[in-house]
């Protein structure tokens, strides 16, 4: 049985990483005037309270989007994806809601494009169910397995999608099946552009799948395809072996612009969310 909520963690330092390239990614897509889908694997919450019961447990936000929330200066990815956070917020002041990926696709989707949002958790797909039962025509909302279910979804009418997975790696097994459906969805969909998250953690597994995904990247049957890899480092691993560290994000099919654009953020990034002195930024790519 699933037990991960994502509001227990809402907001925190790997939100803000996964999210600002997330925007950057949408405002990539929607320069273009041809419309494309966006497809969530891992869906979670629409909007986090962050005076919930939830968020309020642990308050992961004060260390993450809080620390950015009154900043005068940002840089223009930061800048942008705060912006997106503000949009919820009307009293600027005070930070009270936060938008998990289906919101801020909703938001920088245009009327042409779509969402797909997939969701295992039943509790968490009967919620958004609930949210889009008024019909956004844009929006359609499956129950099940994210790594099966975006297979049967591509490829794309429009040709054009970003696909986000974002498993909770709650499951040992997810490890093994972000790389498998990485391969499996080049197959089907090769130009698409996929974004998976993975946490910092002291794993094994967990130190391989970077170069699982780029062995699926060089070994696409349409030939290479680019990819980048990112990491935000926020405090030095724990002796205990425990906890989260910080979070990476690999891209396959990144857009050229983005490793200029992450340059420019990650040290900002590194400053703002760093808790000690071993924080850091690692940027790799491979883009022809
Ligand atoms: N993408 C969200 C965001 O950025 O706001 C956060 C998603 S959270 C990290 C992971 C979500 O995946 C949880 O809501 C969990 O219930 C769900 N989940 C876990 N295993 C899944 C699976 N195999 N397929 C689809 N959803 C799954």
């Amino acid at each position: 049985m699933l037990s991960y909520r994502h509001s227990f963690h809402a907001g925190n330092h790997t939100d803000v990483l996964k999210h600002t390239v997330f925007v950057a990614l949408l405002r990539y897509l929607a320069k273009k005037d041809k419309p494309f889908m966006c497809i969530d694997t891992h869906a979670g919450p629409v909007v986090h309270d962050l005076e919930g019961i939830y968020a309020r447990k642990n308050k992961e936000f004060e260390t993450g989007i809080s620390r950015l929330w009154a900043k005068l200066v940002l840089p223009p990815l930061l800048d942008d994806y705060r912006d997106q956070v503000r949009a919820l917020n009307p009293n600027r002041e005070k930070l009270r809601h936060y938008p998990g990926s289906p919101q801020l696709a909703l938001q920088l989707l245009r009327r042409k494009d779509a969402l797909r949002l997939i969701e295992l958790h039943s509790t968490e797909s009967a919620n958004l169910e609930k949210h889009f039962r008024d019909g956004d025509k844009r929006v359609q909302v499956t129950a099940g397995d994210g790594f099966e279910r975006v297979l049967k979804m591509l490829p794309p009418p429009q040709r054009r999608a970003l696909v986000l997975i974002d498993p909770s790696y709650e499951v040992k097994d997810d490890y093994a099946h972000v790389p498998a459906t990485v391969r499996d969805a080049l197959k089907l969909f090769a130009t698409g552009t996929y974004m998976v998250w993975h946490p910092l953690v002291q794993r094994r597994d967990c130190a391989r799948l970077p170069d699982a995904l780029k062995r699926q990247c060089e070994l696409a049957p349409t030939g290479k395809v680019d990819w980048l890899h990112v990491t935000l480092n926020v405090k030095r691993p724990a002796e205990d072996g425990f906890g989260l560290h910080g979070s990476g994000l690999f891209i396959v099919n990144p857009p050229w612009t983005l490793p200029e654009q992450l340059r420019e953020t990650m040290p900002w990034l590194v400053d703002a969310l760093g808790q000690d002195d071993s924080a850091n930024f690692s940027l790799d790519f491979k883009i022809a």
